[in-house]
């Protein structure tokens, strides 16, 4: 089975601790609980896998505690990669693994010793990055939108980061204003 860590880089509720003593200064608070970044650690099962992220990094960011804003997510590996595609039938992500192979056949010759060439192409072909917005504590996604990890020589055990970031510098000067 696949096994899934939440972990956090940073003691989050160390973090916590500080930003409630300085209760007086709610940018302070604000800036403490996005200032951190979020790692899952997912377990891929087979060479090529995509493994469905969206309610871990759903998860990330309603406990981050931020309503509104921006979640970026970064892939810290050179085989592996991260894409948005439809989550509602399991025959599209196996669709693109299956039509990546063709792309970039495994009985290529190529000169990295390794032998991976083909999951280093396919992962930069998808690249390592996305940028999700969210409101009200909810990712902004389309109906069959869905946040895939994507394995390419696994198995393994993948992170995934994610960032935080709000929306807005909603300190006590700009309450003042509102
Ligand atoms: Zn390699």
């Amino acid at each position: 089975m696949i096994e899934i860590l939440v972990k956090y880089n940073y003691n989050m509720e160390k973090h916590r601790l500080i930003a409630g003593k300085k209760q007086g200064a709610g940018f302070k608070q604000l800036f403490l609980r996005s200032s951190f970044i979020q790692k899952l650690s997912i377990r891929t099962v087979s060479r090529v896998d995509f493994r469905d992220i969206t309610a871990m990094v759903e998860q990330a960011v309603s406990s981050s505690g931020i309503r509104n804003g921006a979640c970026y997510i970064f892939i810290p590996h050179t085989t592996a990669a991260v894409t948005i595609n439809e989550s509602a039938d399991p025959d599209v992500v196996t669709d693109i693994a299956t039509h990546l192979d063709t792309l970039v056949p495994q009985s290529r010759g190529f000169r990295h010793s390794e032998g991976n060439s083909p999951a280093h192409i396919k992962a930069s072909l998808l690249g390592n990055s996305e940028v999700l917005l969210f409101e009200n504590g909810k990712l902004v996604l389309g109906t069959w939108q869905g946040i895939f990890l994507c394995e390419f020589d696994g198995p393994r055990t993948r992170s995934v980061l994610i960032k935080i970031m709000p929306e807005a510098f909603a300190g006590p000067e700009s309450s003042n204003k509102a």
